[in-house]
């Protein structure tokens, strides 16, 4: 039989392309850029100057996954927590200074493991660079450049009209440049906002124009479903590209919420070992089961599963069987039953009310024979769940 060429490669090519090649830097002790793991960051929504405050909330981010953390600096009394919140934290603490230079000194001085100045907002930024260069060139800290579509300079406001992609470039490369004329190239950049399509632009001029590494932000993203969607978006277009060393989420929710989002964009693309992973049918017309309500409960009965597994919640037995059997665990619904599949293998066959607690004791059975360390709200869970 004769074979007709489509123009298709063979092989097709992988879909995420290779890491874009970035200078790498030392933020307390997570590498960003030079090939290592892209890391998630998070900001914390505490008043700074509230020591305990600000710790608590940076202990439940850590808790969550976040690796690195920034805290704003607005005020002399933020200034002066820096050393204890910078002392105390587990992860290493970015402080993030608008408006005055002497606190970044007092960030140096206080130990941040790195500092985020936005040039658009620092008042006589520029002839402070050789002496803000010099004092963390001494300690080792590095300087995010994080400009902002909001904040831009007004030189470039004026070139360029409005915030567009060359602006935000422009604005980085140049403040990038006066610490360059003092040797300093500790440096990650930034250069957000809120429009995506802006956004992705922006990150790849910059990827052409530098080494430096990236770390990527849609800024003012919105609410937890419009700013996931526009994160996930345009940190997947650029991900894809091999653009991007470190990435923040930003939502108008609990930073919380944010790292996870981070974290399940990093899964989504393979760059992280998948956690719990549920993969559910949207239903339709031959569903025999209400798979959106099986789906949230399963999803919510193990939250925080700390292993990859894949669980298959299916609403019939089209394709229900074929993902289910796909899947470390699942179910094939229909007619008031539903066969539970174990690595492959159906291993029991219960009815609907039981489908729930049968998957999580299965899905915890599975983590614990792995060694994982169960964590403290899934300890027990196993045969006495309650699932309402
Ligand atoms: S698995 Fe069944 S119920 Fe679910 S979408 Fe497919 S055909 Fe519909």
């Amino acid at each position: 039989m004769t074979t007709v060429s489509l123009g298709m490669p063979e092989v097709p090519p992988p879909a995420l392309a290779e890491r874009r090649r970035s200078r790498q830097i030392n933020v307390g002790g997570v590498p960003v850029g030079g090939g290592a793991p892209v890391s998630v960051q998070s900001m914390t929504t505490t008043v700074t100057a509230d020591v305990n405050a600000t710790l608590q909330q940076i202990a439940e981010l850590t808790a969550s996954g976040c690796q690195i953390v920034r805290v704003a600096v607005p005020s002399a009394d933020d200034a002066e927590a820096l050393p204890a919140i910078a002392k105390k934290s587990q992860i290493p603490v970015i402080a993030d200074i608008h408006f005055q230079p002497k606190y970044v000194f007092a960030a140096i001085d206080a130990g941040c493991a790195a500092v985020r100045v936005n040039p658009g907002n620092i008042k006589q930024f520029d002839d402070k660079v050789k002496e803000i260069a010099k004092a963390a060139a001494d300690a080792g800290t590095p300087i995010r450049i994080g400009v902002n579509a909001g904040s831009l300079d007004k030189r470039l406001l004026e070139k360029y009209g409005k915030a567009t992609a060359e602006a935000l470039v422009e604005s980085a490369l140049w403040e990038c440049s006066l610490f360059e004329e003092h040797g300093f190239r500790d440096i990650k950049i930034s250069v957000k906002h809120h429009d995506p399509v802006v956004m992705i632009r922006a990150y790849r001029q910059l990827a052409q124009q530098c080494d430096y590494p990236l770390h990527l932000g849609v800024t003012e993203a919105g609410p937890t479903f419009q700013g996931t969607i526009k994160s996930a978006t345009a940190f997947g277009a650029l991900l894809a590209e091999g653009i991007g060393d470190t990435i923040r989420v930003s939502l108008s929710a609990p930073p919380v919420e944010e790292v996870k989002v981070g974290i399940a964009i990093l899964e989504s693309l393979g760059m992280r070992e998948r956690g719990l992973e549920i993969v559910s049918c949207p239903s339709c017309g031959r569903a025999q089961v209400d798979v959106y309500k099986l789906a949230e409960e399963v999803h919510a009965g193990l939250d925080g599963l700390p292993v990859p597994l894949r669980v298959a919640v299916m609403g019939c037995v089209v394709n229900g069987p074929g993902e289910a059997r796909e899947a470390d665990l699942g179910v094939a619904s229909g007619n008031g039953k539903g066969q539970i599949f174990v690595k492959g293998e159906v291993i029991k066959t219960v009815p609907e009310s039981q489908i729930v607690e049968t998957l999580i004791e299965e899905a915890l059975r599975i983590a614990e024979e792995s060694g994982a360390e169960l964590p403290e709200e899934l300890r027990g869970l196993g045969p006495t769940v309650e699932v309402h």
